[in-house]
C-alpha cells in the first residue's frame, strides 16, 4: 500500500497542487489500511476543517482516484476508497469482508469474457470478497464459545 509520502509525491508529480486538505487526505489514507466511504472521510475532515462541503471532499477523492493513488471498490453498502497498493502492474483484489485486508491477485479474467463481436473493452473490474485466515479463525472461535455456552446450559 502507498505511504503518505508516496501519495503526496504522486499527486505533486502529476501536477496537483498540494493543499493542506490534500495533505490531510494523503495522511488519512496512508495510515489507514482498510476502506473508507466518502462519508467516513467527510466526517473525519469536518473535525479538522470547519465549513467544509461534502462536494469538496468528494471531488478530492475522485481526483485522487483518477491519479491512481486511491483505489475504489463497490461494497454491498456502497463505494469505498483506500490507498492504492504498491503493485504497479495490472492486478485484481481479494478482499476480506471482516478486516478489509486486501490481497492482490495476478489472475485476470478479462480474456475469458465472451465479449460480443467488435465490442471494444475499455476497462473492467473483478474483485473477490471473503474472509482471510485470521478472520475465519476468530469467527470459528466465536462459534465454539457460543456452542460451549449452549452446551453448559
Ligand atoms: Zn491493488
Ligand atoms: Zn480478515
Ligand atoms: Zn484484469
Amino acid at each position: 500500500m502507498l505511504s503518505t509520502e508516496q501519495i503526496i509525491d504522486a499527486m505533486s508529480e502529476q501536477g496537483l497542487r498540494i493543499t493542506d486538505q490534500r495533505k490531510t487526505l494523503a495522511r488519512l489514507f496512508g495510515e489507514h489500511s482498510g476502506y473508507l466511504s466518502a462519508k467516513d472521510v467527510y466526517e473525519y475532515m469536518c473535525k479538522k476543517y470547519s465549513g467544509l462541503s461534502f462536494d469538496t471532499v468528494y471531488r478530492n477523492l475522485r481526483v485522487m482516484q483518477e491519479l491512481g493513488v486511491l483505489e475504489q471498490v463497490v461494497f454491498e453498502d456502497g463505494m469505498k476508497f483506500k490507498a492504492s497498493c504498491s503493485e504497479d502492474h495490472h492486478h485484481h483484489h481479494m478482499i476480506c469482508l471482516q478486516c478489509q485486508r486486501t490481497y492482490p491477485i495476478q489472475f485476470c479474467p478479462v480474456h475469458l469474457a465472451d465479449a460480443p463481436e467488435h465490442f471494444q473493452v475499455v476497462t473492467h473490474k473483478f474483485e473477490v470478497f471473503g474472509y482471510c485466515k485470521d478472520c475465519q479463525q476468530s469467527a470459528s472461535d466465536e462459534e465454539q464459545t457460543a456452542s460451549a455456552k449452549t452446551g453448559r446450559a
